[in-house]
């Protein structure tokens, strides 16, 4: 890292060690990615400098020449790579810009009904710790029992009966494709704002490997950071009618200056985005995960709905008789970066969980294939079933040892010159 070696050693180190971390294991966070060097570059660039408050040409500081540049890049990318109307690119992160829509679309006090965290959604969808749940009357909808998949009866009859302002799709733990033309007929009934947080797929949607929400939701916001390979942050899409909305609610309503290295680095990586080598990435990434779902399942350890249509998917860990708390220690000493993650109708609590989460975006990022992710659920398997949290344990250094050869062949981050 150049002068940052000599003068902060320490820092330089944990940036070291950490690129040795995620080379040295498998990532299966289904909210992670590795980004490409180019964002990486846009990222530790001096556009971090730079204050910007409100739009391109329509700035509270001087000489902006140059970020506006780099901002009406990333906005025009944007549109284009979703076919949206309006997009803000200026939210810090995906909880960010769900503030900016409750701001846009609601006030204090008002009802929004959303996918409940357990069967999941996310914090920011009104649960009690969030902002969310304290400041809004949030109503919750779940998966039915049978399927595991979004119960829209029960979406329907919770619209009629509580007349939400806004209704949301969307969550963190949701392995199906989601019916958004369904949720919007649902809308229409009541007269209710279509709001999509499409945090975890909106990658597959920019790569055209899953059906898009944009067409059908008054109102689209997602991360930057999952599928789509982005820098950490967020965007909201939404329709002509709601852009001045979704503007004031983003800025002056809820955030001061943009950072304008990462909104630079969106506009890099919506370009990335666009390419036939993306689209190609994310119909792997959904090829991979249905084997590793169904895979894991043969083991034991079952995956909700029976498998996935996404990047992701979520496995009840209760017919191998390991909580979530104990596989995710224990996968982790073997060299395999995972969540616990409650399942629906979980008898455990949030801490402990029954169920873990497992997603492909790193691994398909690092080049991996079909052949790989049974090797890799192989490998769960062996740690969360018969393993141990301690690292010095037998099984966890079998397990690292494999786990070690197989990403190997397949690094993250490439060394230059090497094979
Ligand atoms: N919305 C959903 C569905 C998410 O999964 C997440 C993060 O995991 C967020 C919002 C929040 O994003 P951030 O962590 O960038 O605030």
């Amino acid at each position: 890292f150049g002068a940052l070696d000599a003068f902060d050693p320490e820092i330089a180190g944990v940036l070291l060690s950490e690129l040795d971390r995620l080379r040295g294991g498998l990532q299966l966070i289904a909210s992670e990615n590795f980004s490409s060097p180019e964002v990486l570059t846009a990222l530790g660039s001096t556009l971090s400098n730079k204050y910007a408050e409100g739009y391109p040409g329509r700035r509270y500081y001087g000489g902006c020449s140059e970020v506006d540049k780099a901002e009406s890049l990333a906005i025009e990318r944007c549109k284009a790579l979703f076919g949206a109307d309006h997009a803000n690119v200026q939210a810090h992160s995906g909880a960010s810009a769900n503030q900016a829509v409750y701001g846009a679309f609601l006030k204090p006090g008002e009802t929004i009904l959303a996918m409940s965290l357990p069967h999941g959604g996310h914090l920011t969808h009104g649960t009690k710790m969030s902002f969310s749940g304290k400041w809004f009357d949030a109503v919750h909808y779940g998966v039915d029992k049978d399927t595991e998949d979004i119960d829209y009866d029960e979406v329907e009859r919770l619209a009629k009966e509580r007349r939400p302002k806004v209704i949301l799709a969307g969550g963190s733990a949701i392995p199906r494709l989601i019916d958004f033309a369904r949720f919007r007929a649902i809308a229409d009934e009541v007269g209710a704002i279509f709001w999509v947080d499409a945090a975890h797929f909106i990658g597959l949607v920019a790569g055209g490997a899953i059906p898009s929400p944009v067409p059908h939701a008054d109102v689209v916001s997602f991360t930057t950071h999952k599928v789509l390979r982005g820098p950490r942050s967020g965007a909201i899409v939404c329709k002509a009618e709601h852009a001045t909305a979704i503007d004031r609610a983003v800025f002056p309503m809820m955030q001061g200056g943009p950072q304008m290295h990462t909104i630079a680095a969106k506009a890099v990586n919506f370009k990335e985005c666009a390419t036939p080598e993306y689209a190609a990435y994310t119909r792997q990434v959904v090829a991979n995960a249905k084997v590793l779902a169904q895979t894991l399942g043969e083991h034991g350890i079952r995956p909700t709905t029976g498998g996935t249509d996404t990047h992701l998917s979520l496995h009840d860990l209760q017919p191998v008789q390991v909580t979530g708390v104990d596989a995710e220690a224990r996968a982790d000493a073997a060299g395999i970066t995972l969540n616990k993650n409650a399942i629906p109708f979980d008898p455990q609590s949030p801490n402990i969980a029954s169920g873990v989460r497992v997603g492909t975006p790193c691994v398909t990022t690092q080049g991996m294939g079909e052949d790989e992710m049974r090797t890799i659920a192989e490998l769960i398997a062996k740690a969360v079933v018969h393993g141990d949290a301690d690292p010095g344990h037998a099984v966890s250094r079998e397990v690292r040892a494999q786990v070690s050869e197989l990403v190997g062949r397949f690094p993250a981050y490439p060394r230059a010159g090497a094979a």
